[in-house]
């Protein structure tokens, strides 16, 4: 297809910059970090229940919703994130790549990566995607917004626009994705960076060029065990089947944005462990201490669980850069 002249692409992007920047600006009000001792003192706590995972499988808090799950020297990432945007890109849309040395730091493992999982394309949770899919030649699995920022990094042919509920063995871990939704973080009425990423340049892809694109939340199945990760608080009722799973790694925040958000999904999954994650400030760097997103509320989650559920419990991951080594 022939390009538009410079002056329409010049003009088209104009506009489509002035609602990502509004976009931006509101989500940094409603998203942006406060420091609540309340929040650490609650992660303190929980940090010291176990999640109770089967003998030989691990998994890793990246930050964000990004966790490592290894069994028997395989692994699999999902929502990897550890190029960590700083606000300022997102405020100057400064283009939001990965950082090869972070990614040595925090995300590097021994043994086979079967694959890289990304339930959305908002920058925090697939910036990284596909330059972990490219060190371990390993397929990324997601929507076709994520098979577009695949292709924008060469890395195209390692893209797997995945079909929903279809199981995909990924060596011991078999995966299914399942069409969900994000939480409507603008004032409760919209998804910000909502619709499909559709940036054609690399030089162009700022934090608000990653756009929302589907939406989807994966159940892993492995050694026995399962588990459900929600990137974001929201769902889709009709999707989710009620198909109890042993650990639920629950992104928090925006969840005061869905409507009976536990009430209607903790009856679906019917967890043994909730799992809090996408708490911490997405963009202050990984090696700090630990920041929070703002009015993410942490102490009122046990009566909230309580509330919609008997018998799970709550447990919480450490962050990959506060494990000793
Ligand atoms: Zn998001």
């Amino acid at each position: 297809m022939r390009r538009a002249p410079a002056a329409s692409r010049h003009k088209a992007r104009t506009k489509s910059d002035a609602r990502s920047s509004s976009e931006a600006s509101v989500w940094e009000a409603e998203a942006v970090a406060g420091s609540s001792s309340d929040d650490a003192q609650v992660v303190s706590e929980l940090e010291r229940v176990g999640v109770g995972l089967p003998p030989g499988l691990t998994i890793s808090w990246l930050g964000v919703s990004g966790h490592r799950l290894t069994y028997e020297g395989t692994s699999i990432f999902i929502d990897p994130y550890v190029s960590r945007v700083p606000l300022r890109s997102l405020l100057l849309r400064r283009t939001a790549i990965p950082d090869v040395a972070l990614i040595d730091r925090y995300a590097s493992v021994a043994g086979r990566v079967a694959g890289v999982l990304v339930g959305h394309t908002h920058f925090d949770h697939a910036v990284d995607a596909p330059a972990i899919a490219r060190r371990y030649g390993a397929k990324a699995y997601g929507s076709a917004s994520l098979g577009h920022l695949m292709r924008l990094h060469g890395v195209g042919d390692l893209a797997v626009e995945v079909e929903p509920h279809r199981r995909y063995e990924l060596g011991p871990f078999v995966v299914r994705f399942v069409p969900s939704r994000h939480s409507k973080l603008l004032f409760g009425r919209k998804v910000p960076m909502d619709g499909e990423l559709t940036c054609d340049h690399l030089d162009g892809l700022a934090p608000g060029a990653y756009k929302c694109g589907t939406v989807y939340g994966i159940r892993i199945d492995v050694a026995g065990s399962s588990l459900y990760h929600q990137g974001s608080a929201n769902l889709d009722d009709a999707e989710l089947p009620s198909e109890s799973v042993d650990v639920f790694l629950a992104g928090v925040a925006g969840r005061n944005f869905t409507p009976r958000y536990w009430e209607r999904i903790l009856p679906r999954l019917d967890p043994r462990v909730i799992v809090p994650t996408h708490y911490d400030n997405f963009f202050s760097p990984l090696g700090r201490p630990q920041d929070f997103v703002r009015r993410v509320e942490l102490a009122a989650l046990p009566a909230e669980i309580a509330a919609a559920s008997t018998d799970a419990r709550l447990a919480a991951l450490p962050r990959i850069d506060s494990t000793k080594p």
